[in-house]
């Protein structure tokens, strides 16, 4: 179901001891995660500078209203309008900041690898903003960069662009992000633990001294071994949800409820119930392109991972899965009106990146169906990916059709009537089980 009710704690600065004192802090790209690091520092009493090349974001940030949508992120950046600033310049932040949290976008590059363009052209200008500087700067990598790329590519291009050397002059750390996005707001306030990669020191005290109010175990660590660990994670995270779907599919062939099954698995402490589920695979902006980029870079080092390699094939061949069950019961797609609830990658959350209704909408577009497709946040970051099909205004719109397909498990699908309808669920909507004339789940 969608995600658990947010609690997002504000905090009153007047009361904390010593907030004059906290660090200035500048955030390069104000993206997801950007936006939230940001906001959740400047909730904790520092000022905040957030810095991105798209100027609508800064334009958000500078009417204190956030540059993306995540629940509970706009009560942050109304409370902490006074000390979060929003600037396109680098070079004016940096000026005004201690420590520059770098954000940008990883995304996937040819072949599966991490396209570093991003990274590389906000480290010039964070270089040539440090040159300018006579006081100590710390920079600190939060983007997922493959291990040994703040070492062999962030810093050399720090150094080369400053003309000064790390050490005495800049420090540099790597702090992987493990936020998800639709709860990351809480999972900023509430980490499980905090991972520190450091090279000296000065920039030991100085991240343990940023990350005093949290409560969580803090692990340090060298640069890469930082860098390593968001890949394993991301990398099992992937796994279980695999491992999850060949097993569901095979529970749905012997008439098993995979989820009564897991549900169980799931109690035993060694494994725990969190992303224990099976369903249409998983997408988003992280998983599956951190995992391609984990096995391109295993590949360029000549090591083969089976492992992965399955994940991915597993991942990519199980919204087939909806289609399957589809025909079952209209054979014939031509022409006939399929709705799709859901388009996000997840509940809580306007990011469509590899979001499941990619790839079901293509195979039903090329079996010649209608789509008609509606999703409460959304609906306009999918129309400029897929214009050509129809958009509803409503969910209920889409029962209209022949068949419906849910995609994605927002809460508000689970109080529609799908009564008389043909429903593939993919993310197990009890609603849908409970009044459709036909139902399915992927898994169960
Ligand atoms: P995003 O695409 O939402 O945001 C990146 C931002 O950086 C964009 O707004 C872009 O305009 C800006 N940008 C690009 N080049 C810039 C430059 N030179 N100077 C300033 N700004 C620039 O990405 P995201 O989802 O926030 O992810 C950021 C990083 O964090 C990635 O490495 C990602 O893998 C990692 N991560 C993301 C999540 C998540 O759930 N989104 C979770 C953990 C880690």
């Amino acid at each position: 179901m969608g995600p658990p009710f947010l609690q997002v704690d504000i905090l009153r600065k007047d009361t904390m001891p010593g907030h004059d004192n906290l660090p200035p802090i500048s955030i390069l790209g104000s993206g997801y995660v950007g936006a939230v690091t940001g906001a959740g520092f400047a909730n904790l009493g520092h000022n905040v500078w957030l810095v991105d090349i798209d100027p609508r974001k800064i334009e958000a940030v500078r009417d204190g209203r956030p540059p993306v949508f995540e629940p509970g992120l706009a009560d942050l950046f109304s409370a902490n309008k006074m000390n979060l600033f929003g600037t396109t310049n680098i070079q004016e932040a940096v000026e005004h900041t201690a420590i520059s949290f770098l954000c940008v976008g990883t995304p996937q590059g040819v072949g599966g690898s991490q396209d570093l363009r991003q990274v590389e052209s906000a480290c010039k200008a964070l270089g040539s903003a440090v040159a300018r500087k006579s006081r100590h700067h710390t920079v600190i990598v939060k983007s997922t960069v493959l291990p040994g790329t703040t070492e062999d590519v962030i810093l050399p291009i720090i150094e080369r662009e400053s003309q000064k050397t790390r050490g005495d002059e800049f420090g540099i750390g790597v702090n992987p992000e493990f936020l998800q996005e639709g709860s990351a707001v809480r999972d900023f306030q509430y980490p499980d633990r905090i991972v520190i990669g450091r090279r000296d020191e000065q920039t030991r005290m100085i991240m343990e001294n940023l990350f005093k109010p949290f409560e969580c175990p803090k692990i340090f660590v060298d640069l890469k071994t930082a860098e390593m660990v968001k890949f394993v994670n991301n990398a099992f995270l992937a796994t279980k949800i695999s491992f999850a779907n060949e097993i569901g599919n095979l529970c749905k062939k012997m008439g098993i409820d995979t989820s009564d099954v897991f549900q169980a698995v799931g109690l035993d402490r060694r494994i725990n119930p969190a992303f224990f589920r099976s369903g249409i695979g998983f997408g988003g902006s992280c998983l599956p392109k951190d995992l391609n980029a984990l096995i391109a870079h295993a590949e360029e080092l000549g090591i083969e991972h089976e492992i992965l390699n399955a994940v991915r094939r597993i991942n990519e061949t199980q919204p087939e899965m909806m289609l399957y069950l589809l025909k079952r019961h209209l054979p014939d797609l031509k022409h006939r009106r399929i709705g799709i609830l859901g388009l996000s990658f997840k509940p809580g959350t306007d990011d469509i990146r590899e979001s499941r209704a990619i790839p079901v909408i293509q195979r039903l577009e090329e079996e010649g169906a209608k789509v008609i497709a509606y999703d409460p946040k959304a609906m306009s970051p999918f129309q400029k990916l897929i214009p050509a099909i129809n958009y509803a205004q409503s969910a209920n719109d889409v029962l209209k059709a022949d068949a419906v397909l849910i995609i994605t498990e927002w809460e508000e699908f689970n109080y529609i009537d799908y009564s008389g309808k043909i429903v593939i669920d993919g993310r197990r909507i009890d609603r849908a089980r409970e009044t459709a004339r036909i139902y399915e789940g992927v898994c169960w």
